[in-house]
């Protein structure tokens, strides 16, 4: 099955909301006329809004970074999902490996909040990934298990458009360093197999599985000709507008690149 790619940008806590709404201009003009691959940014919530409306006209789309399960209620410091359509989102990134690692999110915490995003029309970008512990003790493919059974169980979905999963490897993310193609490729073909087992052949087909860490320019074009890498979550270089074109425009010639 044909899947378009998708390039995902996680701004993580970087850049103010004026910052964000000139970087997401200029991503725009940058991208006009990409038909390659789908491409989204998540800004910090303080800057979707702005964000919604400097993408207006564009077809670059718009993602938060995490959301709360209730609807609304007394919980300082948290977004509903509802919150997040009304800024303009259409994805929502999920289980990232920092809020696992710094902000006590559990397979538990990640099924309720893909739940919430269901419900609500987002589509949930539900990360999944290893240590460098668990890769270097074998258990890679134990955890993405877990991870999966543990954040989708329970999970209903209308179709394999309504779901993308990203494999980010926790010690490739920021580090500089890159699972080979090769691993990723393995890693990706096992997780379309537990999605098969949840959702049937033809809908885990159908369903987008990006990789991220230390996506670059560079390394894109190897990672993409993999058959089970449907695209990338891209952190450090999705923060200039130029780099991010250019992993973007990965499926072009050189001379087709605008950058
Ligand atoms: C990420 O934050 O999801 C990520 C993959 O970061 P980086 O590209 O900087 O490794």
């Amino acid at each position: 099955m044909e899947r378009k790619p998708l390039i995902a940008g996680n701004w993580k806590m970087y850049k103010t909301p004026a910052e964000s709404e000139e970087a997401a201009r200029r991503l725009a003009e940058l991208t006009r006329g990409l038909t390659g691959a789908d491409v989204l940014v998540a800004p910090a919530h303080t800057a979707l809004v702005l964000v919604s409306r400097a993408l207006a006209g564009s077809d670059v789309l718009l993602g938060a970074q995490n959301l709360h399960w209730e609807k609304e209620g007394a919980f300082t410091g948290e977004i509903s999902a509802q919150m997040l359509v009304g800024s303009g989102c259409s994805h929502v990134i999920i289980g990232h490996s920092e809020r696992r690692q710094y902000f006590g999110e559990t397979d538990e915490t990640v099924r309720r909040r893909v739940e919430a995003a269901l419900e609500a029309g987002l589509v949930p970008i539900v990360c999944v990934g290893e240590t460098l512990e668990e890769r270097k003790s074998g258990d890679t493919l134990k955890v993405l298990d877990k991870q999966i059974s543990g954040g989708l169980k329970k999970i209903f979905l209308k179709d394999g458009h309504s779901l993308v999963v990203a494999y980010e490897p926790v010690w490739a993310i920021g580090t500089g360093l890159t699972a080979t193609p090769q691993e990723a490729q393995e890693a990706h073909a096992h997780i379309r197999k537990r999605l098969a087992g949840l959702y049937g052949e033809t809908t885990a087909a159908a369903i987008r599985i990006l990789y991220g860490g230390s996506v670059k320019p560079e390394n894109i074009r190897e990672l993409m000709a993999r058959p089970d890498i449907d695209g990338a979550l891209v952190g450090g270089a999705s923060l200039a507008p130029e780099t991010f074109a250019r992993i973007a425009r990965f499926g072009e010639t050189e001379s087709g690149l605008s950058t």
